[in-house]
């Protein structure tokens, strides 16, 4: 496709200062290569590597969303533990945000809890590429 010269001086002057990147999309497990440009230390754009074999390009509107999401307003920065009126873990209690020390080790508490409930000595996990980011990453710690 031939673009006229005047739109490729516009949008090579648009992207002054920017610098791209490689990375890879975390959205789900298929991996796809995705190229970031920042600016002033924050992510200005995204868009496919063409060079990346699973993709060749292409991402998902998640991929494309990488950076909108990585700065939404309402994206968790911290864990959130169901706590009850005692300060403890209730399944049933509201969320309440604690450091990833107390996240952790809740976690670990229950997953012991759990393998010796069902006697078993240890836990495997099927990811599947819907899976939820935070439940993702906390599968892989
Ligand atoms: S979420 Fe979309 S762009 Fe990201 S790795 Fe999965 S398929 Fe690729």
């Amino acid at each position: 496709m031939n673009v006229p010269t005047q739109m490729q001086a516009a949008a090579k002057n648009a992207e002054g200062g920017w610098r791209w990147d490689k990375a890879a999309c975390r959205f789900c497990g298929t991996g796809c290569g995705i190229m970031l440009a920042t600016k002033g230390g924050k992510i200005v754009a995204v868009k496919g590597d063409p060079a990346a074999p699973v993709n060749r390009g292409l991402n998902c509107i998640k991929g494309y969303f990488n950076a909108k999401i990585m700065y939404g307003a309402d994206r968790l920065k911290q864990p959130l533990l169901r706590i009850g009126a005692d300060g403890k873990f209730d399944k049933n209690g509201k969320f309440a945000p604690v450091s990833w020390e107390r996240a952790y080790d809740e976690m670990e508490f229950h997953i012991k809890k759990r393998l010796k409930l069902l006697d078993l000595k240890v836990l495997e996990y099927l990811q599947v590429g819907n899976i939820l980011l935070w439940k993702d990453m906390q599968l892989k710690k």
